[in-house]
């Protein structure tokens, strides 16, 4: 099919004119509203929705490197990855404010790359130390490999909210067949982390080679709830370097990956509310856990719809959930509007949580996230309007699934002052990809090479 011919999809022409948002936010005392607006112009921005309600955008990632140490089956990066030089300092922290004069206080900020990790741990120190100096939360997103115990005290120490590591089958770590054999890195990872202030969590890509192991995965998070806050799934999506593309439409699906959740945790899991941005980009839901007992968070419609908008009220800091939440608690058995739906609700969740709270496994709760990112030529106007993923770009904020659209461009651009003088260029000419030696070549490019040295001899 020529995807062109989908009227709803970007053109080319339209993907490139898709611009950042600027320096500047568009609405300084209301930074919720572009998003607001843009839910509202989709008949979106129901009482379930979040986006453009509590938070003006759900994180933003901060891309401080391209290169990585690994070189996955589904990666993201484009070509000239390994071939553009580390962003600076200096640009950075232009980002940063950036950032914060579009969405204000407490936004979750993705350090990532790349491999963050690449980078020095003074540097790292440092990024840290200025999302906290603004009031921000960060979020190191790491394979790991370099992750190691001194660079996350040091990060922590710095004001590091959270560490999210990416460990699955796409990234071909040696000797691991499955994705259960994997799970010895996980732990690796969780103990790691064990003990330092940081909110642990991991994402997963999904593909064809892993879809049957999602429930054994999920299973294995909600035995670890007491020092996991969330997974993320992230579809296969066709865009980027990887070398694997389109995914198979028949297998992997939201719906059939809700599914492997609600088997994995055994519980009916719904994802209709509370809904996070687009509901074709996005799918969350919530567990409580006690040991061995599970139950689902969200299911009373009507209870949290009124918690919701009361925290919203009070302008709550949704960016810390587990604050939210604590509060949430408080408030549905003080608040006299709530108390009744309050009480019901907690001693129904106390009685499905009995024989774990009985046995003194204390209280968890594990968040379950489904990420559908779009293929390159396949991006909906709709999403990309509403998306609540944002990429710090040098000139402003864009939606992650456009900015991976032309990643290239994006990641190549010299970064300009106000009269047009360049202050920081990328890619001098000398480091164009062509001139990159074969061992830094990743993905498709890489592959390419290898072939045609084959051929070769
Ligand atoms: S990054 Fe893409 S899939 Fe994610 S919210 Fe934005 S538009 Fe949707």
């Amino acid at each position: 099919m020529n995807v062109q011919q989908k009227s709803f999809y970007l053109s080319p022409e339209a993907i490139k004119d898709f611009k950042p948002a600027g320096q500047k936010p568009a609405h300084p005392n209301d930074l919720a509203k572009p998003l607001r607006t843009n839910m509202q112009k989709y008949n979106m921005f129901v009482p379930e929705q979040l986006a453009g309600r509590t938070f003006p955008v759900a994180c933003v990632a901060l891309e401080i490197t391209q290169r990585c140490n690994l070189d996955c089956t589904l990666c993201y990066l484009s070509d000239l990855a390994e071939a553009v030089k580390d962003v600076p300092l200096f640009e950075l922290e232009r980002r940063i404010e950036m950032i914060h004069a579009h969405y204000g206080d407490n936004t979750n900020i993705q350090i990532t790359g790349g491999d963050p990790t690449l980078r020095s741990i003074p540097d790292l120190v440092k990024i840290v130390k200025l999302i906290k100096s603004r009031n921000m939360r960060s979020a190191l997103f790491t394979n790991g490999i370099k992750a190691s115990r001194e660079m996350l005290e040091a990060m922590s120490e710095a004001g590091l909210n959270d560490v999210v590591f990416h460990v699955d089958l796409t990234q071909e770590r040696k000797g691991f067949q499955n994705e259960k054999a994997l799970n010895e890195i996980r732990l690796e990872y969780i103990n790691r982390a064990e003990g330092l202030p940081l909110r642990v969590m991991f994402n997963t890509t999904v593909f064809e080679n892993n879809f049957n192991e999602i429930p054994m995965l999920v299973s294995f998070f909600a035995d670890n709830a007491d020092k996991i806050d969330l997974t993320s799934f992230q579809l296969q999506a066709d865009t980027g370097r990887g070398v694997l593309r389109e995914r198979n439409e028949q297998l992997i699906t939201q719906e059939s990956v809700m599914q492997q959740l609600r088997e994995g945790t055994g519980l009916d899991l719904n994802y209709d509310f509370p809904l996070i941005g687009h509901s074709d980009c996005n799918k969350y839901t919530s567990i409580m856990v006690s040991g061995k007992s599970r139950t689902v968070l969200f299911d009373d419609r009507a209870f949290f719809n009124r918690l919701f908008d009361m925290l919203a009220k009070v302008g709550d800091n949704w960016a810390e959930p587990n604050i939210v939440i604590r509060k949430a608690m408080l408030k549905s058995v003080t608040s006299p509007a709530l108390l009744w739906g309050g009480m019901k609700f907690w001693l129904k969740k106390a009685w499905a949580l009995k024989t774990g709270l009985i046995r003194g496994n204390g209280l968890h709760r594990l968040n379950l996230f489904i990420h559908n990112f779009m293929d390159a030529e396949k991006l909906e106007c709709e999403r990309c309007e509403t998306c609540v993923f944002m990429v710090a770009t040098a000139d402003g904020p864009l939606s992650m699934c456009v900015h991976n659209a032309k990643r290239d461009q994006m990641i190549s651009q010299p970064v300009r002052d106000n009269s047009g003088k360049v202050l920081w260029n990328p890619l001098p000419e000398e480091l164009h990809h062509k001139n990159l030696p074969i061992k830094k070549l990743k993905g498709i490019l890489r592959r390419q090479e290898d072939f045609k040295r084959q051929r070769r001899t």
